[in-house]
């Protein structure tokens, strides 16, 4: 089974993906997550995007279709696209990768949520710096304890773009790359909306009500 999880900065994408790891065995793709991993090991891919990420712009779709298609041709049973596709031709270059390995997308889900909360929600935003679960100052606080509910870490981390001049960039990125897709996909007959506005458990059982 292969889900694209589509929707701005802020939606609750990657918390979404853990879950969908967790409860189905999936493998999350964070294009996101893998150019962080690039710019923190220093690679010339990651110093060239570091920059382009920090202003909240998009990279190019020849970097970001090329790490997918790298962790697509190691294989694995289903994957959650978290953050990718971003523009229509990440989306054609999507359907061609899959198509290539004898799969295609099965689920694409709109997490539907309004631009202030997005901006309260971002502004508030840590994880673990060791297992990557997302935290929030209003609605998911770091426990009392200051250990990770989910693997007792003590150390978390902001993302160098959760601020606020960054957050502008990239939902107007979004709104003109990203939401085109959100007819692409309707055309297709495969677009669902889920209320991203919900609690995170709410969110989790309509993601899964969506799947069976
Ligand atoms: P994210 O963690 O998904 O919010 O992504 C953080 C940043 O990485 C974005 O603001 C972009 O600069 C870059 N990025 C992530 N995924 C993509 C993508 N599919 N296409 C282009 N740029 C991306």
């Amino acid at each position: 089974m292969n889900i694209i999880l589509l929707g701005p900065p802020g939606a609750g994408k990657g918390t979404q993906a853990k879950f969908l790891v967790d409860e189905h065995g999936l493998t999350q793709l964070s294009t996101g997550d893998m150019l962080r991993d690039a710019k923190e090991s220093g690679t010339e891919m990651g110093k060239r995007v570091a920059e382009v990420m920090a202003r909240g712009e998009l990279v190019t779709d020849e970097i970001v279709i090329g790490l997918i298609r790298e962790k697509l041709e190691a294989g694995g049973r289903g994957f959650i696209f978290d953050g990718f596709p971003r523009t229509l031709p990440q989306a054609d270059a999507l359907a061609e990768l899959l198509q290539e390995e004898g799969q295609k997308v099965d689920h694409v889900i709109e997490l539907r949520v309004d631009d202030e909360a997005l901006v309260q929600r971002i502004a508030g935003r840590s994880t673990c710096a060791n297992c990557g679960e997302v935290y929030n100052d209003t609605t998911k606080p770091i426990p009392a304890d200051g250990k990770c509910a989910k693997c007792g870490g003590t150390e978390f981390k902001r993302r160098a773009d959760d601020n606020e001049e960054s957050l502008r960039k990239r939902l107007m990125e979004y709104y003109k790359q990203t939401s085109p897709l959100i007819g692409y996909y309707y055309v297709k007959g495969q677009h669902e909306v889920v209320d991203g506005l919900a609690d995170i458990e709410s969110v989790k059982a309509a993601v899964n009500a969506k799947l069976t």
